[in-house]
């Protein structure tokens, strides 16, 4: 049979976490989608509307298919986390089962199992200061929503997860290297997710037989992207500084991630793979 594709962080056709399942769907996966509870009530209509049809075609001409949507926010780990104003808010008193936990438990009761995991989510709500006027709670909130969310959601999903599997996270090189305005701590966050792609390498390597790789992606035009306010600048900066001077497409992202999701990169494991027409290995800016 297929591979089970779980992605989550898909509530639009414009992001990375679209493009990853289109790819996964056109060499055959079975796709799932976790989306962000707030964003969950236009995805749905928008999906069912059509208004995503364009992009849901496939080169062979048929159109992705999305099996189930499931409402997930990855900052909560179990009901008992999640506090009174959160649980009372119209959007998500709307929806169920949408901590980590239950998103698992769901899969796990309508499918039983899956084979890949992919995480394509981030969200910090000081992105826009620098680290320096950052708050600890700001701090804090970056590392949940765009780190632990990856840790929570591979340690729920690796019961259910099939021996050779494979999961991935998108990354940003700001985590290595100074990006002025990539604030709020979301520099940390993406350190602390490469970093923390290698020990879950190692451990889920070791437990499940998965491997846990990171794309570490260029810029891309997204929702989320447009919200930190400056990535037309860095498209413009990657456009004139990058080996390759060409757009950065988001199915070339989708492409890598099939790959490393695929049997054909069944010995990568742990490791940072940059998709980002080659900006990483530029020492200096002409
Ligand atoms: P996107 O807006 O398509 O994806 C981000 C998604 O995260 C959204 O769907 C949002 O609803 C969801 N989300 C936010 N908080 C959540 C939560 N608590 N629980 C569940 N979902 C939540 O934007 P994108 O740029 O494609 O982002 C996908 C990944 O790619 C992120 O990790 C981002 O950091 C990374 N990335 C993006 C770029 C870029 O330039 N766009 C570059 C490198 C890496």
């Amino acid at each position: 049979r297929g591979k089970r594709a779980f992605i989550a962080g898909v509530a639009d056709d414009n992001g990375y976490g679209w493009a990853i399942a289109k790819a996964l769907a056109a060499a055959g996966a079975e796709i799932l989608v976790g989306t962000w509870v707030p964003a969950l009530n236009i995805f749905e209509t928008s999906l069912r509307r059509g208004k995503f049809d364009e992009s849901r075609k496939l080169s062979d001409g048929s159109l992705m298919e999305i099996v189930k949507v499931y409402p997930l926010d990855a900052v909560y780990d179990c009901p008992e986390d999640v506090p009174e104003d959160v649980k009372a808010n119209k959007r998500y008193a709307g929806s169920s089962n949408w901590t980590v936990k239950e998103v698992a438990e769901s899969v796990k009761n309508d499918f039983g199992s899956i084979d890949i995991l992919v995480h394509s989510l981030a969200n910090g709500p000081e992105v826009t200061k620098p680290l320096l006027e950052t708050s600890r709670r700001g701090y804090l909130a970056a590392l949940s929503a765009s780190s632990y969310s990856f840790v929570s959601l591979l340690q729920h999903f690796l019961p259910i997860m099939n021996p050779g599997g494979a999961s991935i996270s998108l990354t940003y090189i700001a985590s290595e290297r100074t990006i002025p305005g990539y604030g709020g701590g979301m520099s940390s966050a993406k350190a602390a997710l490469e970093s923390d792609t290698r020990v879950l390498a190692f451990e889920a390597g070791r437990k499940g037989k998965i491997r846990v790789n990171t794309i570490s992606a260029g810029p891309l035009g997204s929702r989320a992207a447009k919200a930190i306010g400056f990535i037309e600048k860095m498209i413009e900066y990657s456009y004139v500084n990058a080996p390759l001077q060409k757009e950065l497409l988001a199915d070339e992202v989708g492409n890598t991630a099939a790959f490393l999701l695929s049997p054909l990169a069944s010995a990568i494991t742990g490791s940072t793979v940059y998709v980002d027409n080659g900006l990483n290995t530029m020492g200096l800016a002409i």
